[in-house]
């Protein structure tokens, strides 16, 4: 992946250089201001923003969330053993991280298998939902790699699959914070993601109608399909987007 030498979000929003890597980062590292976790390209100043100042001021900011998750996990867990399985989840989260830093967006919380990411915070994007999609393909076409990878170690078919949901709207800073700690503080756009992520195939990143609408000039002729998705009555208009035949 592509590593910055300054703080994006810092950069972006207050002009102020703070240096990550090389010798010039060293007074920076000494007052704790290190890569965070969350976005190496961004610094720990820029994580505490979103993990403790937005906490105690809520703060709404319109952003894309980002959901994925490992398919036939249960199933591989037979068939390898746990070593086996440490590396793929690891290899997995690189596999994630890479794709989603690439687009500048962060990751919140690893869920298990799952991960969620958020776009438009705190590196703005005017086009957090593009950027989102195509974190989302990137991140599809990794895997696909991964599996041919794993399919020549296990020597079979292995039932390796990734499914992708995204959705767009207002979050709640401090609501994706307490998500960190809490599952049941789940606001509505992040809901949704989750849930369409449920529903996608393996190999599919399945994106709302609110996301087509600002991303379908890329992706034209794409049929919508009527999912039904756990916790909504309704059924929801979803855009499978960029799906290869392999
Ligand atoms: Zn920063």
């Amino acid at each position: 992946m592509q590593q910055a030498g300054i703080c994006k979000g810092c950069w972006q929003q207050l002009r102020v250089p703070i240096v990550l890597r090389g010798p010039f980062s060293v007074p920076f590292r000494l007052v704790g201001l290190r890569p965070s976790r969350m976005n190496p390209n961004l610094c720990t100043l820029c994580e505490m923003m979103f993990t403790r100042i937005y906490k105690v001021q809520q703060m709404s900011v319109p952003a894309t969330i980002l959901f994925a998750d490992v398919r036939g996990y249960t199933a591989l867990s037979e068939m390898l053993d746990s070593p086996q399985v440490a590396r793929l989840l690891s290899g997995f989260y690189e596999t994630c991280g890479t794709a989603i830093w690439d687009r500048d967006g962060i990751i919140i919380k690893l869920i298990g298998d799952a991960v969620l990411a958020v776009f438009n915070f705190p590196v703005r994007q005017e086009d957090h939902p593009y950027q989102a999609v195509m974190a989302g393909i990137d991140l599809q076409r990794r895997c696909r790699a991964m599996k041919a990878t794993l399919q020549e170690t296990t020597g079979g078919d292995a039932p390796l699959g990734v499914g992708v949901g995204i959705h767009t709207g207002q979050i709640t800073i401090g609501e994706v914070g307490d998500f960190c700690r809490d599952f049941t503080a789940i606001g509505s756009v992040v809901n949704l993601a989750s849930r369409l992520q449920g529903a996608a195939e393996p190999g599919e990143v399945l994106v709302t109608e609110e996301v087509y609408r600002q991303v379908g000039d890329h992706f034209p002729q794409t049929q919508s399909r009527r999912c039904q998705v756990k916790g909504f009555e309704q059924p929801v208009k979803a855009y499978a987007l960029g799906v290869e035949t392999p």
